[in-house]
């Protein structure tokens, strides 16, 4: 399909809710969603949206600007925990919001953590994640320092097909 951004919408001739998306995005207003965001500044040239659904990462990468960003200690970011206990009621909430709006975006998984960081192997929110995103036909991407782990999400990510963009450092896993 050609890109929508260069027609008219009637040219574009999508639904009202994607024509809505499309006017919302000319005019920089995305639908309203707190957990899937738009990143700022430089840091949307690596993603134009994405989701963080963890607080921290324990993978402790020397160089990581995360507590910084989220004004914690390192400690306080190396316990890496899921955002909030109803963070996946929530991500469900908004995929469907955004699917409704025909966003056609990929949403990275994560930017201030690591989708296959040591407590994913705990709680498990990525799968459910990812599973959610399918379920809504949503473009994602994954870029995690979790080696191997992301092994076990490749049933789903194969369901995403063309969907899904997959970036992991082979050798840091601790599966
Ligand atoms: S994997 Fe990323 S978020 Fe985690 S510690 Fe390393 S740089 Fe920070």
């Amino acid at each position: 399909m050609p890109d929508p951004e260069q027609m008219d919408l009637d040219a574009f001739g999508g639904n009202k809710a994607q024509q809505a998306a499309t006017v919302a995005r000319r005019k920089g207003k995305s639908p309203k969603t707190t957990i899937i965001y738009e990143p700022r500044g430089r840091a949307g040239e690596y993603a134009a949206l994405a989701a963080n659904l963890y607080t921290g990462c324990d993978h402790g990468c020397g160089y990581c600007w995360g507590p910084r960003l989220l004004h914690l200690t390192k400690e306080e970011f190396m316990r890496a925990r899921p955002r909030s206990e109803d963070i996946i009621e929530k991500f469900r909430r908004e995929c469907e919001i955004l699917s409704k709006a025909g966003e056609k975006r990929s949403i990275l998984l994560m930017f201030t953590s690591d989708p296959y960081c040591c407590a994913d192997l705990k709680h498990k929110l990525t799968r459910q994640a990812i599973e959610i995103l399918n379920e809504y036909n949503l473009h994602f991407t994954i870029l995690s320092k979790g080696g191997m782990r992301v092994r076990r999400d490749y049933d789903l990510i194969r369901q995403a097909g063309e969907r899904a963009t997959v970036a992991t450092k082979i050798g840091r896993a601790h599966v």
